[in-house]
């Protein structure tokens, strides 16, 4: 074990599970759900109330560019719909509202976003992590929540960032450098391929029953080498993309559905730059929890902390979590086919640990993702943040039971040294592994 090497000066710990106006992290679709269930949410309701967000009317779910053209699908419904001069209401400041708010204010209409946390940006946040004590070193940002412009070449915040001057750094989520707590990383490509092409097979006609993902990897029947290998997969590949459990995930659209980890690139200062770039002259009321909306056939009434807003129709980019749970009260609610589809959708935690550290001590890798197989798994994932950040950070992952297991319950001081830690564990596994 690399026993000297340092603790963080600085870190921050995400936890996007138990934030209350998140409850987890992105979308995923479970065992015969469907897109089309994203598409049943993102229908407008009594011609007054429509959802979006990044799990809602978007074929680009769980990421920040999916959750923008949600929220501009939402606005240019209301623009059909909306006489001149209309009062719009947009519910939440992430990607979606920021998307749906924009569209609305630059058509001219009396357009105002209501965000319950003192920020905009939802679950993209820059936090600023402190150079040394009694140094010079300035604070850097790091993001907390998203981090890549995923699907780069057809992301249009790509020429968004290069249009602030920054240019976006390239990662290759899938040249990881991969070490492994029982010394041997194993075939863990091979793995996912077999997975996939078995998933393939099982729900691949039309007419064959969606299953979930635990079901298709034990009709493999795989054991030792194999086995492991596939255990690796699945901890880094499956549940660290969902966030959910491989028993709640639908085998047919894990793979069919577009997902991450083509092209990524750092925006290096963060999202922050995206967000605020998104946000300027939009009229916006920060700290201000939306409790309950309600519509009827001449307008809509929203009950926040701080009074009642009245328009005449409003956009909810409010998390499906925070909808499943009935936050905040709709009325008179959501149809039955909206509820079904609802309940078709699961949302992932995967949680994040922000870094920064004098030197970089770890062994670099130029695709910028580290990979760490451990059982049960813990961190899976680090990414290297130093060439976005121009400081040494690391963001390790780790999602879904290994949370509950490594995360709850401890305090973030406590989560830090565990991380530093499993950090540690791989480096030394990494140059003892290495050919
Ligand atoms: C750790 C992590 C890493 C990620 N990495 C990436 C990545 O690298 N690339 C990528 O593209 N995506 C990534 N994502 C996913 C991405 O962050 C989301 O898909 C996207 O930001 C969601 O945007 P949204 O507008 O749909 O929702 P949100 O950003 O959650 O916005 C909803 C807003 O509604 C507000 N709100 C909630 N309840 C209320 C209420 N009652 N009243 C008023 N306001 C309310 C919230 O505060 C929030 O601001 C990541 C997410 C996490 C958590």
């Amino acid at each position: 074990m690399d026993e000297n090497a340092p603790l963080p000066i600085s870190w921050h710990v995400a936890r996007w599970g138990d934030e209350p106006f998140s409850r987890g992290s992105w979308s995923y679709l479970r065992p015969g759900g469907s897109p089309a269930d994203r598409w049943t949410l993102a229908e407008p309701i009594d011609e007054r109330f429509v959802l979006c967000g990044e799990a809602v009317g978007t074929d680009q779910a769980a990421m920040t560019h999916g959750a923008h053209a949600s929220g501009v699908r939402a606005a240019q419904w209301c623009l059909g719909v909306a006489a001149p001069g209309e009062r719009i209401v947009v519910v939440g400041g992430g990607f979606a509202g920021l998307g749906a708010a924009r569209t609305l204010t630059d058509a001219g209409f009396d357009c105002v976003l209501v965000e319950a946390r003192d920020r905009l940006g939802g679950r993209a946040q820059t936090v600023q992590l402190d150079g040394p004590p009694g140094t010079n070193s300035a604070a850097v940002g790091a993001d907390a929540g998203a981090a890549w412009l995923q699907q780069f070449a057809r992301n249009p915040f790509a020429d968004v960032v290069r249009s602030l001057g920054v240019e976006p750094v390239p990662t290759d989520f899938h040249a990881p450098l991969a070490g492994s707590a029982n010394g041997h990383v194993g075939a863990v490509a091979e793995a996912f391929e077999a997975l996939r092409l078995a998933a393939l097979a099982a729900t691949g006609d039309p007419g064959a029953r969606d299953v979930s993902l635990d079901v298709v990897a034990a009709s493999l029947g795989l054991g030792g080498d194999a086995a492991r290998s596939m255990q690796h997969a699945v901890d880094a590949d499956i549940v660290l993309e969902t966030g959910g459990g491989m028993d709640d995930t639908s085998a047919r659209w894990f793979f069919a559905e577009d997902g991450v980890g083509n092209e990524d690139h750092w925006i290096p200062g963060g999202y922050r730059q995206v967000v605020e770039h998104l946000a300027a002259g939009l009229h916006v009321r920060l700290a201000e929890p939306v409790r309950m909306i309600e519509w009827h056939a001449a307008g809509v009434a929203l009950t926040t902390d701080l009074g009642v807003i009245e328009a005449d129709r409003c956009i909810a980019s409010l998390p499906i979590s925070l909808l499943q749970r009935g936050e905040p009260v709709l009325r008179p609610g959501l149809p039955s086919r909206h509820l079904d589809a609802l309940a078709r959708i699961g949302m992932g935690v995967v949680e994040k640990v922000l870094m920064r550290f004098e030197e970089r001590w770890w062994p670099a890798t130029p695709s910028g993702y580290m990979r760490w197989y451990d059982s049960p798994a813990s961190w899976c994932e680090w990414g290297d943040l130093t060439d976005g950040c121009g400081a040494p950070v690391v963001a390790a992952l780790i999602a879904h039971d290994a949370v509950a297991r490594h995360h709850h319950g401890r305090s973030d001081a406590e989560v830090v040294s565990a991380s530093t830690d499993a950090l540690r564990r791989w480096s030394a596994a990494v140059r003892a592994q290495r050919p």
